[in-house]
């Protein structure tokens, strides 16, 4: 779901160190099983093949496989008939979730040269399914609520909270309009929401090329970017609040479960919202008044950007069909011969918008290709220690459907047995990206040191590494040139993993490759298909290989092991990076208030600005109080001495091949959740990693704390700081009994 950048090159800044080459035993093997291990990962690694990686999305992606449409389920029984013929135990887990679809769909712009939006992606010829009409879902925005508004228009740039703070000082207001705004910087659901915050009544979103068009590389069908008819459809459910069905918060939804009503459903939109092309924007772009938009806002069409509001006015029109739908989740399973009640879960989407060739089959098949691989070892004779769970999801695109429905239903199982969770969701060529527990962080860079990149031959580990000695990123501080493990940024949301880890506390991880192709191109479009994605993404599928490769690999070491792997003290070290940045934060802050309203006093913005433009000085505000970080400083320095000393404890014991302990280990990372959640978001429980209230998939750490302070919400930041040190010392405890047992005392 969430689009391929180069920005998520996570893995960056790394060690100087020379990369080891198998030197000593994986960590948690005894030495005589980390040989053999190393020997069946070398077997698992020689099947994948990039002719099936092909076939498999030639099939999965031939026809539009939405949730409740006739390919979705087809596809899910054909994916049920592939993992039954890999020798697997695999059935269908069905569930059901409200899916909105259009119904009808009206834009125009009024007045004398009267506009009507064709709201139409058109077939190409060159592109066989892109003339699959009768099955493609027309270009909407899901969750999207009823409506029929007729308002004067203006434009909000990304439509992100600093947006609107911009507009005020130009003295521009959205109450009662309809807003326009484009793509990018922030995920799509929160440009609806702060538009309705801030008065707007209607939402359009459109594809500005300077973003994903022309700008960025020639326009498909020459090229792999958006034309100018192409359209992002896409979810706009509030699901920084909840994701999943909105029928059923916290159940994982069966047919008959008890639903809440549609008008009481707090995650559809408050406005009607509809993704438009740059094609049908262009004459409404045109149609503001105003002022000119800061150079900052402009996008990439010959014309002058202005803020609004328009002398016309638009007229936007929405009704959806509100039907509950059914998904059809795939499971796989190979049952653990030693320790059958920890689970590794691997999980990948099958849904699409459309044909959904890039989103999600290219990260779909090359699952699909490992649990062959799998069943191929298991005909050898390979035995996993752990349970192996394979997963497809259904119902992604619109809201994480399938997924958090599914561990919603087996919650308690999940925080009793999961172990692990890799997720990938698309895969393009270029780098391996990682985000997500640091408890994993060690894992994840021992296993990717033992994948070769398919294009220059070194290990992907490496490539990665040194790529990022030249794209230094906030996840990487320049201290990670002297660290043992190369750094993953922290996850957010955007795909399955969400209610894994942000719900029930399961170690996650979200994997792939990319940045050498232009993935978001064509993103939930009719044209993410077979030919777009065989023309200008992986076309070879050596990337898919790659990827099949490095998830497998990851998924038998963990399942392998003879204690689990986790290692903590990278995420203590991360953890302490995350204080001193929430601490920095509330210092900036404060400083930045007070000097704004020492400005203000002195006159300072009226002297500045233009006389002859509009233009308005932000509010005095309060300065913020100075908070008791102490709690937090304190969990921080204890996790950090109780990671080393297990650190020390773990490696005496895993080399001497003792196992008892995994249990215990199971329920450190689920230690971080706190059941009454975030606030005003309960169903978000991880108190270190949640997607942001206003970025949607982008993360914010410590989430409890830092947005209390960024939405200024100044009087509970001091009890924040305290439940998340609380948790930060659960762990602890948690930490320091498992060393206990390591040590025999
Ligand atoms: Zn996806």
């Amino acid at each position: 779901m969430r689009r391929l950048s180069v920005a998520f090159l996570s893995l960056s800044l790394a060690a100087l160190a020379a990369e080891p080459t198998s030197a000593g035993p994986l960590r948690g093997y005894t030495a005589a099983h980390s040989a053999s291990e190393v020997q069946w990962e070398q077997k698992f690694r020689a099947i994948p093949d990039a002719g099936r990686l092909r076939e498999n999305m030639r099939r999965l992606a031939a026809r539009p496989h939405h949730v409740g449409s006739p390919y979705d389920k087809d596809n899910a029984e054909w994916l049920l008939a592939q993992l039954k013929s890999y020798g697997l135990d695999a059935k269908i887990e069905q569930f059901e979730a409200l899916f909105p679809t259009p119904k009808s769909r009206t834009l125009e712009l009024l007045g004398t040269t009267k506009f009507i939006a064709k709201l139409e992606e058109p077939t190409l010829a060159v592109d066989s399914t892109s003339g699959q009409k009768s099955e493609q879902l027309p270009s909407y925005n899901a969750y999207s609520r009823d409506g029929d508004v007729t308002a004067p228009l203006v434009y909000v740039n990304y439509g992100a909270p600093a947006d609107y703070e911009q507009l005020a000082t130009m003295g521009v207001s959205v109450k009662g309009a309809i807003v326009i705004a484009r793509y990018g910087q922030t995920w799509r659901g929160i440009k609806p929401k702060l538009a309705a915050q801030h008065g707007a009544i209607g939402c359009l979103i459109y594809s500005d090329p300077k973003d994903d068009g022309y700008a960025r590389g020639e326009a498909y069908p020459d090229g792999p970017m958006r034309p100018s008819d192409g359209v992002q459809r896409g979810s706009v459910m509030d699901m920084p609040v909840y994701p999943g069905d909105p029928q059923t918060p916290g159940i994982g939804a069966k047919p008959g479960a008890k639903l809440i009503p549609l008008d009481q459903v707090q995650t559809i939109t408050k406005i009607p919202v509809m993704p438009i092309s740059y094609a049908d924007a262009r004459p409404f772009l045109l149609a503001l008044g105003g002022q000119t938009v800061p150079d900052a806002w402009r996008g990439g069409l010959p014309i002058t950007y202005k803020t609004g509001p328009s002398k016309v006015m638009a007229h936007l029109k929405l009704a959806f069909n509100w039907d509950r739908k059914p998904l059809y989740n795939v499971v796989a399973t190979i049952p653990g011969e030693t320790f059958p009640d920890q689970w590794v879960i691997r999980g990948n989407h099958h849904d699409g918008w459309v044909n959904g060739a890039g989103d999600p089959v290219s990260g779909a098949s090359p699952e699909l290709e490992e649990a062959r691989a799998l069943g191929d070892l298991l005909k050898q004779g390979w035995k996993p220690q752990r349970t192996i769970l394979y997963c497809f999801w259904d119902g992604e695109e619109p809201a994480l459907l399938g997924s958090t429905e599914w561990a919603e239903f087996h919650a308690d199982e999940l925080k009793q047995h999961a172990v692990a969770y890799f997720n990938s969701d698309g895969n393009g060529r270029g780098f391996f990206r990682a985000e997500g527990a640091h408890s994993l962080e060690a894992f994840i860079n021992s296993v990717v040191k033992d994948i070769e990149d398919p294009e220059t031959k070194m290990s992907v580990w490496k490539r990665a590494h040194l790529a990022g000695l030249l794209r230094p990123s906030p996840d990487a501080p320049a201290d990670s040139r002297n660290r043992a493990d190369t750094r993953i940024g922290a996850l957010g949301s955007g795909s399955d993993y969400t209610v894994f880890i942000d719900h029930l506390g399961v170690p996650s991880v979200n994997l792939g490759f990319g940045g050498e192709d232009e993935g978001g191109g064509q993103y939930h479009s009719i044209y993410d298909d077979f030919y777009w994605y065989t023309h200008f993404q992986d076309t070879e599928f050596a990337y898919g290989k790659a990827l099949a490769q490095t998830a497998g690999t990851m998924m038998l070491r963990m399942a392998d092991a003879d204690v689990i792997p986790y290692q903590f003290t990278n995420q203590a070290d991360t953890i302490h990076n995350y204080v001193t940045e929430v601490k920095k934060l509330a210092d900036t802050m404060h400083t930045q208030i007070k000097d704004r309203n020492t400005n203000l006093a002195e006159g300072a913005y009226t002297a500045a600005a233009d006389p002859k433009k509009t233009s308005i000085p932000p509010p005095v505000e309060p300065v913020p109080p100075y908070f008791n970080f102490a709690p937090l400083d304190q969990a921080s320095d204890d996790l950090t001495a109780a990671a080393a000393a297990y650190e020390k404890a773990f490696t005496a014991y895993a080399s001497s091949g003792k196992s008892g302990v995994n249990v215990d280990l199971l329920q450190i990372e689920h230690t971080l959740t706190d059941s009454a959640g975030l606030p005003n978001r309960p169903w978000f429980q991880n108190m270190v990693y949640a997607p942001g209230f206003y970025t949607g998939y982008g993360v914010k750490t410590l989430p409890a704390v830092r947005e209390a302070i960024e939405q200024k919400e100044w009087a509970i930041v001091d009890a924040q700081i305290v439940r998340t040190a609380a948790a930060i010392e659960r762990e602890v405890e948690s930490l320091k009994s498992a060393t206990k047992t390591f040590s025999g005392t």
